[in-house]
């Protein structure tokens, strides 16, 4: 590895390159400890862009990590709605609460202590670190595994943890030479992100293009290496807009543990091995209320994509029994009107149903 100045070669293009392409974020104008922890737990699996509008309308509700601490959960959820991966939300509100109620509101600084908060794994704390406080640890995320396997045409599998760990010792060693710890940091990642992108790297254009293995031998559609994915999981769901007499309609809520926890939603579940749509719905509301309904029309049928699997979700209308047995559930629930669909958070894929809901209404 050719060094100036004690730095492979590749980094000051590389920091120069930044200095002017890089993009603005509301964040990078003024880093405090606090908007880099709540840039860095809204950008976990999420896009910048995506990212923008909320962290807005977040630091604006919550300016201050007290704020955040002495805020409700639920408010918490409901700035989130949309943005998906909620865990992310519950975990920043709980990580607020044991800032301020462990350190006084001082910022826990090195790698150990942002550790030990709720959610925050080694690519988090590296970026907190580095970029609120000057520390000199690298990050490696997929962006930064991108564009340094193609860099080196190293062949190792980054799904590997001992590649990850190989990698994050080598940019260590570097990044103890850099003076501003932040910035290398953030060329690395913004690289990844504008032009080492994951399926057209735009060579033409990079600053890096005279270092690069993967550019001089034509290769850089071979990097990173992966290993071979299992294909996603398709599941059925059925679920029912239960009416009663009133016009109102019945939502649960999920619990904490659960996936989407702590969000809102209609009573059903996934099909069985050759049941319909129709059938689960009736029986998915039987076994989750206790509740006799009648499944009337079919509203939606909805696509949604998590992370690790995919969904059909399909809707119907139902109506509540005159002689039904009452609801028994041990979950919070509620009969609200579609009037009171924006005082709870619902995942997105309800979102599609209340479109339909209101054209059936
Ligand atoms: Fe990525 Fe191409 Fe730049 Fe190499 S030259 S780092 S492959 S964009």
């Amino acid at each position: 590895m050719k060094t100036t100045n004690k730095l492979p070669d590749w980094c000051e293009p590389l920091m120069a390159w930044f200095a002017l392409a890089k993009r603005q974020m509301p964040w990078r104008d003024n880093p405090t400890p606090y908007a880099v922890l709540v840039s860095e737990y809204m950008l976990q699996q999420t896009q910048v862009a995506t990212v923008i509008g909320y962290f807005q309308r977040f630091m604006k509700q919550f300016p201050t990590i007290q704020a955040l601490a002495n805020s409700s959960v639920d408010d918490v959820l409901k700035l989130w709605e949309g943005l998906g991966y909620y865990s992310r939300a519950r975990h920043l509100h709980q990580c607020a609460q044991a800032i301020c109620a462990q350190n006084n509101t001082a910022f826990p600084d090195s790698l150990e202590a942002l550790l030990k908060l709720p959610g925050i794994g080694t690519y988090t704390a590296a970026a907190i670190a580095s970029i609120a406080f000057g520390k000199k640890i690298p990050v490696v995320d997929g962006n930064v595994l991108r564009f340094w396997t193609r860099l080196h045409e190293d062949s190792a599998s980054i799904d590997d943890q001992t590649t990850k760990r190989r990698i994050f010792d080598s940019l260590t060693e570097i990044i103890a030479n850099v003076s501003s710890p932040s910035v290398f940091n953030q060329s690395m990642m913004e690289l990844g992100a504008l032009v080492c992108h994951p399926a057209n790297p735009d060579c033409a254009n990079c600053p890096l293009q005279a270092y690069c293995q993967s550019f001089a031998h034509h290769t850089a559609q071979s990097f990173p290496v992966r290993k071979k994915r299992q294909a996603i999981p398709h599941y059925h769901v059925a679920v029912g807009i239960i009416y009663d007499d009133d016009g109102r309609f019945l939502i649960l809520q999920r619990g904490e543990q659960q996936m989407l926890g702590g969000l809102w939603e209609f009573p059903g579940g996934k099909l069985e091995k050759g049941e319909t749509p129709r059938k689960a719905c009736l029986r998915e509301i039987k076994e989750e209320t206790g509740l006799a309904v009648t499944v009337g029309k079919e509203l939606a049928v909805i696509q949604h994509a998590y992370s690790h699997f995919k969904i059909t979700m399909h809707a119907f209308a139902c109506h509540l029994n005159i002689d039904s047995s009452p609801l028994t559930t041990d979950r919070p629930n509620h009969w609200i009107t579609t009037d009171e669909i924006p005082c709870f958070t619902f995942p997105k894929a309800n979102h599609k149903i209340f479109t339909a809901m209101q054209k059936h209404y």
